[in-house]
């Protein structure tokens, strides 16, 4: 098998994602609702002390976690409209959503090896893709990428939230193929859940990569590593043999 292409998965992959579910909690959470509400403020909407979790957090977390159930990600469009009507702005999805994730996002960061992983992979003449379910829009996650040089080792990059549908389907990873213009017979599946990832490498019918962690559920992957450091090393001598 002559490796082309090269599918990852992006959070305990390529970066170390704080919570595992990809947006933020917690005490970062709280600093990215203060930062929406200075937003909204500054663009003259009139926010209640409640407003924020009674039109957007609440009404959104329940969607996420039935929608979830079924394989989808949860669309933000109708809680943003309904705040932005209740407190009367019209500041766009992408910049409410910014604010919220931008303390999240400046402190994830590339796990030890990434960079120069992804790097190698790129500069000995292979495709890469990013297939990453991830609850808010995929231009936020690829500014984080940008900020750590890894976004143009990615020629495609297929968010679950931007495509409505996540792993385990094998959709993300067909839509990623054909991005690449690479075979299944010519692509493996790097990621570090094996229900998620692996699941989805075999029913796209793609060889599985798994990185060794607490993510053992699941289908079992063609080859186990223990980080992404160890692919470039692998698929040289898997492409040699
Ligand atoms: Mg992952």
């Amino acid at each position: 098998m002559k490796v082309k292409g090269v599918l990852l998965d992006m959070g305990g992959v390529v970066l170390e994602m704080a919570g595992a579910r990809g947006f933020p909690v917690e005490r970062l959470d709280w600093r990215g609702r203060e930062a929406m509400g200075r937003l909204i403020r500054a663009e003259g909407g009139r926010l209640s002390p409640d407003d924020l979790e009674d039109l957007l957090f609440t009404p959104w977390h329940l969607d996420y976690l039935r929608r979830v159930e079924m394989g989808r990600e949860a669309t933000w469009e109708p809680h943003l409209e309904r705040l932005r009507t209740v407190v009367g702005i019209s500041t766009s999805d992408l910049q409410l959503l910014e604010a919220w994730f931008r303390p999240y996002g400046e402190q994830l960061r590339p796990i030890a090896g990434a960079v120069e992983a992804v790097h190698s992979l790129r500069s000995s003449g292979l495709e890469l893709a990013l297939v990453s379910n991830v609850p808010l829009p995929g231009a936020l996650y690829d500014q984080v990428l940008q900020g750590h040089g890894l976004l143009e080792s990615f020629r495609s990059r297929r968010y679950s939230y931007d495509c409505d549908t996540r792993k385990p389907s094998p959709a993300l990873l067909r839509a990623a193929l054909t991005d690449l213009d690479v075979d299944r017979e010519a692509a493996i599946m790097v990621g570090d859940r094996r229900d998620r990832d692996i699941a989805a490498g075999r029913s796209a019918g793609i060889a599985t990569v798994w990185i060794r962690g607490e993510f053992d559920d699941g289908p079992v992957a063609d080859i186990d590593i223990g980080s992404l450091a160890e692919l470039p090393g692998l698929l040289q001598s898997w492409n040699d043999a």
